[in-house]
């Protein structure tokens, strides 16, 4: 693929993600000017357009190493000739600045945070079964603008259960009744970052205006506020501020407030005092129907019997649903095949084993691959590249990357310090092998299980 399609379709994909006003603010100035290896080197008309990029880099990079198969890294410089769009209204403001400026200002207070949401959770997409009935139609309550019935509403559950795309859900229709409706999603993490900046930056008066006059503030994730003891007493505020003006409010954690330990009492107490809802884990049909409204919205065709294989194994954390289907789409598509139930058997079968893995950590995994290859801990992760370790050593990367949460930096960290491309790189190593090498399969299997199944860490 040359490099102008490859942009042409790393674009299409973040524009079917992010809402169409972004995309055409911050993506469409964006020039894609060379590609140097993996390297990707986009041209924007501003300083201003480059910082407003910075929130879809990662995106884009993850949409560029798809479609190159290896890690893409992108640099932005800015275009010293710009000229179209870019004319000089007279006050230094370039034409896509001021639109920039413009989205920016129909946010609440200003460009303090931005956290756009995800375009495909919406409550089309959602699907209703027993596991999360009830929190459905809590949330489709919350989002009628003329009631406020449940404030706060507070939805908990596990990892995966849905609970962003429920609350992106109410944003996207409280948002349908009209621009003058101010609607801010943040993560709790992007809350502490972004009051912690403020505070730096004595923005402190700004942060308040932007956070105390929505309409509808969604934080996601408050088990993250746990010991951040000073932007806990703020979102308290916060909270009371919004709560008293009679505006919605909607949380969600892993755990129901009273077992948020970490946090304090009159914030816990805060959250109680509206509607507390659970989602938990669908059973198999609902999976299904959650599988097949995936593939539909990219345009996959699944069969029931692979729709079936593959919701069977894939029990609590659903977003493993999406990883699964992206696998296979991505493969059929390479090679020009259709989905069938041998192609899932082999390339989900690894990908599966690696599926409700609790507390798996890099040492363990280290040790176990090092008692099967019969080496030391010291000779895995050491320089020595002969292939009596190298290829242990890929393996032991691989397994990290399926079965822990960490990132390659953090398994480099964890191999001798080395360089973490060279992790990626045994990664993609086994990745690649592992189609063609039913041995190497059968392998990767028994260590999962192994990992998986052994005692402590
Ligand atoms: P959580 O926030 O609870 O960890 P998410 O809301 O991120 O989980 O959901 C994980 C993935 O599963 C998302 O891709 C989401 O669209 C999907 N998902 C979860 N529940 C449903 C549902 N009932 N219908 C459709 N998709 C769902
Ligand atoms: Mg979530």
């Amino acid at each position: 693929m040359d490099t102008m399609t490859l942009w042409d379709q790393a674009l299409e994909d973040l524009r079917s993600r992010i809402d169409r006003e972004s995309f055409s603010t911050y993506l469409e100035p964006v020039r894609m000017v060379e590609r140097r290896g993996d390297t990707f080197v986009l041209g924007v008309p501003s300083e201003f357009n480059r910082s407003m990029l910075r929130s879809y880099l990662h995106q884009l990079e993850d949409a560029l190493s798809e479609l190159i198969e290896n890690d893409a890294h992108i640099e932005v410089t800015i275009d010293q000739n710009e000229t179209a769009g870019g004319e000089d209204l007279g006050d230094g403001f370039s034409e896509s600045e001021r639109r920039a400026l413009h989205v920016q200002s129909q946010l609440p207070g200003s460009p303090i945070v931005h956290c756009p949401l995800n375009q495909n959770f919406t409550f089309d997409s959602f699907v209703v079964g027993e596991s999360n009935r009830f929190a459905h139609a809590a949330a489709q309550a919350v989002s009628d603008p003329h009631s406020m019935a449940y404030n706060p509403l507070f939805i908990y559950g596990g990892v995966g259960l849905g609970k962003t795309h429920l609350m992106q859900a109410i944003g996207h229709k409280m948002r349908s009744y009209g621009e003058h409706i101010n609607v801010l999603y943040v993560s709790s993490e992007a809350f502490m970052n972004t009051f912690i900046d403020a505070v730096a930056q004595k923005r402190l008066s700004e942060f308040r205006n932007c956070f105390r006059n929505v309409d509808l503030l969604l934080v996601d994730d408050v088990q993250f506020f746990a010991n951040a003891e000073r932007t806990q007493a703020e979102f308290f505020h916060t909270f009371n501020s919004l709560f008293d003006a009679g505006k919605k409010i909607v949380l969600s954690s892993d755990q129901q407030p009273s077992n948020l330990q970490q946090l304090e009492e009159r914030l816990v107490s805060r959250f109680e005092c509206g509607l507390i809802v659970d989602v938990q884990p669908p059973d198999l049909e609902t999976r299904v129907a959650i599988l097949r409204e995936k593939a539909e919205a990219s345009g996959v065709r699944l069969s029931d019997e692979v729709s079936i294989y593959i919701a069977e194994r894939v029990k609590r954390n659903l977003r493993k649903l999406q990883g699964a289907l992206t696998k296979l789409s991505a493969h059929a598509l390479m090679n020009d095949e259709v989905i069938t139930i041998e192609m899932a058997r082999q390339l989900l079968g690894p990908f599966f084993s690696g599926e409700e893995h609790v507390k798996v950590t890099i040492e363990k995994i280290q040790k176990i691959v090092c008692d099967f290859f019969d080496i030391s801990v010291m000779e895995l992760t050491g320089a020595n590249r002969s292939r009596q370790f190298a290829r242990p050593r890929q393996i032991a990367c691989y397994l990290c990357r399926e079965m822990t949460n960490s990132s390659f930096p953090e398994i480099a960290r964890k191999f001798g310090g080395r360089d973490h491309t060279s992790i990626m790189h045994g990664y993609r190593k086994i990745q690649k092998d592992m189609v063609k090498d039913p041995d190497l399969q059968n392998r990767l299997k028994y260590l999962m299980k192994t990992i998986k199944d052994g005692p402590g860490r």
